[in-house]
């Protein structure tokens, strides 16, 4: 696995992002792999036939998040799936 890069994100800093949920700053780690290791990473825990392909997860704890994603080339959406991971950093569960 692949370090990219480490981000440490104020909330000040980032206008278009509500405030973390305990409205501190939150660091922020973005982690590389190959798809077949997000899928691991991201499927951890989770029993065989309930997992799902993903191409992006996050972890958090406390003031610290990791967002795990593919590559460009084996993520063509690797935008949106990184926002989408931040998205989880910032608020926690935001899906219906
Ligand atoms: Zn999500």
């Amino acid at each position: 696995m692949r370090f990219v890069g480490l981000l440490l994100i104020g909330i000040s800093l980032v206008g278009c992002a509500t405030a973390a949920p305990d409205g501190d700053a939150v660091r922020v780690r973005w982690q590389v792999a190959s798809l077949k290791d997000v899928n691991e990473i991201c499927n951890d825990g989770i029993p065989p036939a309930n997992r799902k392909r993903a191409v992006g997860c996050y972890r958090r704890s406390f003031d610290e998040c990791t967002i795990y994603t593919a590559d460009l080339k084996e993520d063509p959406d690797l935008h949106d799936t990184l926002g989408h991971e931040l998205r989880h950093c910032f608020v926690g569960r935001f899906h219906r």
